[in-house]
């Protein structure tokens, strides 16, 4: 059968995209930095027969590796940034590589390289069964900051595909079919006048005063939106020192909904909320919109696709040595943490007190709920449908963004559930490039219900581009 041979072309060869796994998290880059990632995975590609784009969106560091001829066109989402701060070897106690450097907290060392492992295999099998279609590898950077894909998705990227399926490292194999949240990451700058705070305090005009009274003005703005949303900020420049009057002072917003919708009228709100305080300190604000993803519309064709090819390819197996490992990490963890994860794999009808979940499960009970965080994958699921899954990556209870999530993310427990992943998606991509059952068509009537009419348009406005120069310096300065 040839989903078999697309299972063993992957174990036969996973010892290549194991070596390119790790390399990546050798070598954690941030948000529009990822060059190194970028060009392994594109020479890889390159290699393997694709044909690649670079500087998707504006941004160097994106790509489309492509191969086939026509429709129906599948999309493979991957990712390779990681996080600043997470930096950490691979052991159960808290031990960075490099102090205060970056990490793999999130796993995109092992999402864009099953992505690239799966539409690999796959190409192998179009190219001996001479199949119809075209597949294509998204390397999507900056997902961290939630914009890479939102510039790519303003540039026209996805607006051709028939489908995309994508993954994400969890600690339970699982479809995905929570939402998560749109969200506008926004900041104000402030500009005032600098006086001597002690002897001219009054020729002087606060930038400082403006951030303050801007959050005061926010946090009585929570009480009058929708249940649910989220308000967040932190001030990124407060001034030099107390006896200087700030002249120039900035705080960085995040806004989440439920929708698009929901954060555009937040974010209108908050911007009068700025200009309000500039008049009230006799200070001039502008502001730079950094961010602006969709909320995620799961689609539940495509995940049960997805879940179907559990059946082929087996549960996962874990060696007590790992098993050790995991205990390990777990062992570092608040009850209340363990215990929360643990109540959600009891949910899905998994033993909750194995560390490391074997099985694969149908997350159905997730429909309809929204979930706190935010992804820029939300933006390509208004475009077109989208099936997502996680994958038993790290153990139960380590959440990601985490330096316990670092080290599973670098360790063979990390390993198994990015081939898990990558098998899924080769063997979902097969069957619809053979469009078995309609399912094609079956997946599309369901997006279309679900957008209900909306067309998307990218929540960064046309003028702003993705911040890679910026991005770069700041790498290089802090190395
Ligand atoms: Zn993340």
């Amino acid at each position: 059968m040839n989903k078999n041979e697309l299972i063993s072309w992957i174990d036969g060869n996973a010892e290549e995209f194991i070596q390119m796994a790790k390399q990546i998290w050798d070598k954690p880059e941030i948000a529009y930095t990822e060059t190194f990632a970028s060009s392994l995975q594109k020479k890889v590609l390159e290699e393997a027969g694709f044909a690649v784009t670079s500087g998707i969106g504006g941004i160097p560091t994106a790509f489309i590796a492509e191969y086939g001829i026509g429709h129906p066109i599948i999309g493979f989402l991957g990712e390779f940034d990681a996080l600043p701060g997470l930096s950490q070897q691979v052991c159960p106690e808290q031990q960075p590589v490099v102090e205060n450097g970056p990490g793999h907290g999130c796993g995109h060392n092992l999402l864009g390289t099953a992505g690239v492992a799966a539409v690999i295999a796959l190409k192998n099998r179009m190219a001996d069964e001479n199949m119809a279609g075209t597949i294509r590898y998204y390397g999507c950077p900056a997902e961290e900051v939630l914009s890479g894909k939102t510039f790519m998705a303003r540039s026209g990227a996805f607006d051709d595909l028939d489908c995309a399926l994508t993954w994400h490292p969890g600690s339970a194999n699982q479809t995905t079919n929570v939402s998560f949240r749109a969200l506008s990451s926004v900041e104000f700058y402030f500009t005032g006048r600098t006086a001597h705070a002690g002897s001219a305090p009054h020729l002087g005009r606060s930038a400082l005063d403006a951030v303050e009274l801007m959050n005061v003005g926010a946090n009585y703005l929570r009480e009058h939106v929708p249940d649910g949303s989220r308000i967040h900020y932190t001030i990124t420049n407060g001034g030099q020192a107390p006896n200087i009057v700030p002249g120039d002072a900035s705080v960085w917003y995040y806004l989440r909904g439920e929708n698009r919708e929901q954060v555009d009228n937040m974010l209108e709100r908050l911007i009068k909320i700025a200009q309000g305080a500039a008049m009230m300190t006799e200070t001039s604000v502008t502001w730079e919109i950094k961010a602006g993803c969709y909320d995620t519309l799961p689609n539940e064709v495509l995940n049960d696709l997805m879940f179907a090819q559990g059946n082929v390819i087996g549960p996962l197996s874990f060696t007590a040595e790992e098993e050790q490992f995991a205990h390990e990490l777990a062992a570092t963890l608040q009850p209340k943490e363990l215990a929360g994860s643990q109540r959600m794999i009891a949910l899905l009808g998994g033993d909750k007190d194995e560390s490391l979940q074997a099985e694969y499960f149908n997350n159905k009970k997730e429909y309809g709920e929204t979930f706190g965080a935010s992804t820029d994958v939300g933006d390509v699921t208004w475009i077109t449908p989208v099936g997502q899954i996680l994958t038993a990556c790290m153990p139960v209870g380590v959440e990601v963004h985490t330096w316990q999530a670092t080290a599973s993310f670098g360790s063979s427990i990390g390993m198994k559930g990015m081939l898990f992943a990558a098998k899924v998606m080769a063997l979902s991509g097969y069957d619809l490039l053979h469009d078995q059952g309609g399912i094609l068509a079956k997946a599309k009537a369901e997006f279309t219900k679900k957008t209900d009419g909306v067309t998307y348009k990218a929540g960064i406005p046309s003028g702003v581009q993705a911040p890679v120069n910026r991005a770069l310096s700041l790498a290089n300065s802090a190395t």
